[in-house]
């Protein structure tokens, strides 16, 4: 892969609102861990269950100022994005392929490689969370990524990849490049970008799709959606009005915007299990929820159906969106010919 700093190319010079330093650049690591240079700096990406309190605080605080939610919420959202990244790099190592045997003592193989350059881009209603859910996966498969956070939310993305540094991500793995729907055009266009991830709106989604379909180029996508709720009579009312409350006014009700379709998150409250499940069975929806809602642990997938958008976030089926499967053949004997 030719190795060329985005922003130098001529297409960048006018959408640029700052300066994007890559000293190897866009290197994709061939599927390296992350190797952290000591302990102590490694403590934020690799023991994120016992991150110090103060940047996470520090985080947080700035995530009230980046986006306007509660300071309780923007802790949720920190402790989330500690969980994944935590819950990748354990990951990573685990990669691995599969052997199949052939007649004859012959054999084939199949490798779990990087795709090469990642692009996140994020919407503004969970700006540091969503830098780490798409950049946690992308960069445990070996990854680069170039992340653009909405120009609504541009700080705490910057602060991710400080964070990143910090613990020992080398220079070039981790970009964040500020700007709006031109910049993002530009790199969802770009033919160095192997793959786009992208969380925002359904009209968005589709421009974006659009754009990665021209270099052939993976895409997810996390579009919005209005978490439907289905009350039965059964149910037991105090939880449900509590679901309901959450699901209607979380993060002052921006949790995912005006969608109508039944294709995003669904809310079904039941004391008949049975009911429940085969009413989650015959929903066309991404992600369920029984009795509860917002329920995300990050071994979980998430994501939707339809209009929701596709692929998936969290849980280890992410790792199949951030990488791609080679098979190698290996013949044992000799090579028969009709010739
Ligand atoms: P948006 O679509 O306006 O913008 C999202 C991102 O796309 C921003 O970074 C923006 O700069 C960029 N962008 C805009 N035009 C672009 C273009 N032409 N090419 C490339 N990039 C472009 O969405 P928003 O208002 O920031 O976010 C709110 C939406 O995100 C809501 O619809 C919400 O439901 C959805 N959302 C979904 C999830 C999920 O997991 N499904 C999570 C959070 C938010």
């Amino acid at each position: 892969m030719a190795q060329q700093p985005l922003l130098s190319l001529p297409e960048f010079q006018s959408v640029s609102t700052g300066t994007l330093v890559v000293k190897e650049p866009l290197n994709f690591w061939g599927g390296a861990r992350v190797k952290p240079k000591d302990t102590k700096n490694s403590e934020p990406v690799y023991e994120p269950a016992t991150a110090d309190q103060e940047c996470r605080d520090e985080i947080a605080r700035a995530e009230v100022a980046n986006n306007g939610k509660s300071i309780t919420e923007a802790q949720v959202d920190i402790d989330v994005a500690w969980q994944c990244i935590e819950y990748y790099a354990g990951i990573a190592p685990t990669l691995s392929g599969q052997h199949i045997q052939l007649p004859g003592g012959s054999f084939a193989y199949t490798r779990r490689e990087p795709l090469g350059v990642c692009v996140g881009i994020g919407a503004w209603n969970y700006p540091f969370q969503i830098a780490a859910w798409k950049s946690a996966p992308a960069m445990a498969c070996g990854n680069a990524m170039v992340f653009k956070p909405s120009p609504m939310t541009p700080v705490t993305a910057v602060m991710l990849a400080e964070i990143y540094k910090e613990a020992g991500v080398p220079d070039g793995l981790f970009n964040v490049v500020q700007g709006g729907a031109e910049t993002g055009g530009l790199l969802c266009h770009h033919p160095m970008v192997a793959k786009v991830s992208f969380t925002g709106s359904v009209p968005t989604g589709k421009k974006v799709m659009e754009m990665a379909a021209k270099g052939v180029k993976q895409v997810t996508l996390e579009l919005g959606g209005k978490s439907p709720l289905i009350i039965f009579k059964d149910c037991e009312l105090e939880n449900a009005i509590k679901g309901a409350l959450m699901a209607n006014f979380l993060t002052q009700g921006e949790v995912c915007l005006k969608k109508y379709l039944i294709s995003s998150p669904v809310l079904c409250f039941y004391r008949d299990i049975a009911r429940a499940h085969r009413v989650a069975a015959n929903l066309q929806a991404g992600t369920c929820y029984i009795n509860n809602y917002n329920v995300g642990p990050v071994e979980v997938p998430f994501g939707g159906y339809k209009m929701s958008g596709f692929g998936r976030e969290n849980g280890q089926v992410t790792i199949e969106y951030y990488s791609q499967l080679k098979t190698v053949v290996v013949e044992m004997g000799d090579v028969e010919s009709i010739f």
